[in-house]
């Protein structure tokens, strides 16, 4: 049974068929075909009760995902834990800070969340090749979930892609193709996919609303998740990671259909967090900008690649979930971010890829410019893994040193590691 009433373009407002399967408005005008629900069907089978006896992936939220439960692919997506952070709290003299873990995805990424309803959807539709533009993680989603459906990937990545997310992406089968030239404000990845898709007909499954309006319903469950985590009483801020917005504009769906269907009666203020190098969307935000005065970022520059799209293609959504919800933005620079890679390891066991802790490198700054205040409910959600960018982690500590098998210099090694031997 369908849930889904119709789909409507972002932009024009040109209704859509939802049995169709459209990906794109046939206007071409970028806008995204936002999917909506029948809420009071929604609630008469989604209820507290109902949750008991459901597995804890995507598919426990059948009624508000674009999809059907009988072409789910399952790898294990979502379910992942909230953390009480309480060394980091101290560290930042907050007392509720928690880390909601999507590194433990299957891929390694929330990533996962998107492409799980993108690929249910694609084997609805009879899908044999998809294709995304993506700085890695959003392509190595999309190739697991096709690899285990059967559907042939070929993802078109940026030059700036990590050896690791490359490899990942190779050996769930998929072809890649390695686009050069990030200038001029524009993605080249999206150009070669979209013109693929206009060629040759293939599925485009990027994580950006506006080339495929499912994927983006799937991060609505991190905000099921943590509606239910928090026992249903109401937190104050979530600090996302953000690139083209497209998260955003999913967790902000996913809290308003939280209090459409009467489950919550709160919203959480929503603050994305891009690098300072790439923030287009949160410069938008503090000058009070509209989405079609966004100029996209001439030259993307951080540490954080996955961060790094230059045009916030779903800023109009990210912008009306920040307004809505109370929320606000802020940048965090590339060293706030390493710090934060370092900070999530060394303080509470997580291990996070830059893109992945970039929301964590805003939280001082959030402090000090009294947004957040101290006993404020605060998530902050870390969406990647470690594992996806060792290279990085590896220009973060010297090398470890090496000795001969010798109690002598196993001690002048400790020494030098300033570990104190008589403590
Ligand atoms: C894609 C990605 C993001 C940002 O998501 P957007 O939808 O592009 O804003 C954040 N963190 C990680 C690890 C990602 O891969
Ligand atoms: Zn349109």
């Amino acid at each position: 049974m369908s849930y889904v009433t119709k789909m409507v373009c972002s932009r024009c407002g040109k209704v859509y068929d939802p049995r169709e399967g459209h990906l794109m408005c046939d206007k071409r005008d970028l806008g995204r075909l936002d999917i909506y629900y029948d809420y009071e069907k929604v609630k008469e089978s989604l209820t507290k009760a109902s949750l008991a006896s459901r597995t804890h992936d995507t598919w426990r939220w059948k009624e508000l995902m674009p999809a059907f439960e009988r072409h789910a692919v399952r790898l294990g997506e979502g379910g992942t834990p909230l953390i009480k952070a309480t060394r980091l709290a101290e560290k930042y003299g907050l007392s509720n800070l928690y880390i909601k873990d999507e590194t433990r995805n299957p891929t390694g990424s929330f990533k996962d969340r998107s492409m799980a309803v993108s690929v249910a959807k694609a084997v609805e539709l009879g899908v044999k090749v998809d294709t995304t533009a993506s700085s890695g993680n959003a392509a190595a989603a999309l190739a697991a979930y096709s690899a285990k459906a059967g559907i042939k990937t070929v993802a078109f990545v940026l030059s700036t892609a990590s050896v690791s997310k490359v490899a990942q992406l190779k050996l769930y089968g998929a072809s890649v193709i390695k686009v050069k030239g990030i200038e001029k404000g524009e993605d080249p990845s999206v150009k070669m996919m979209l013109a693929a898709n206009e060629r040759w007909g293939w599925y485009t499954s990027p994580s950006f609303g506006p080339f495929n309006p499912y994927q983006v319903e799937g991060p609505k469950a991190i905000s099921f998740e943590l509606a239910e985590q928090f026992n249903w009483q109401p937190y104050d801020w979530m600090l996302v990671p953000t690139g083209s917005s497209c998260l955003l504009a999913g967790l902000w769906k996913g809290v308003r259909d939280l209090r459409e269907t009467g489950l919550t009666d709160y919203y959480p203020g929503l603050v994305p967090v891009q690098p300072a190098g790439n923030s287009p969307l949160i410069r938008a935000i503090k000058a009070g900008l509209s989405f079609d005065q966004i100029e996209p970022e001439k030259s993307p520059r951080t540490i954080a690649s996955g961060l790094s799209d230059p045009y916030p293609w779903d800023g109009d959504a990210a912008l009306e979930g920040v307004k809505k919800t109370g929320g606000t933005g802020e940048s965090a620079t590339d060293d706030e971010i390493a710090q934060a890679v370092r900070d999530l390891a060394k303080y509470e066991g997580i291990f996070a890829e830059p893109s992945g802790a970039a929301a964590l490198g805003a939280l001082k700054k959030l402090i000090d410019n009294r947004v957040i205040d101290r006993g404020d409910r605060v998530v902050v959600l870390v969406t990647g893994s470690g594992f996806k960018d060792l290279n990085f982690a590896q220009s973060l500590y010297t090398p470890p040193p090496e000795i001969e098998p010798d109690i002598v210099q196993l001690e002048a090694a400790l020494k030098e590691e300033g570990i104190n031997l008589h403590g």
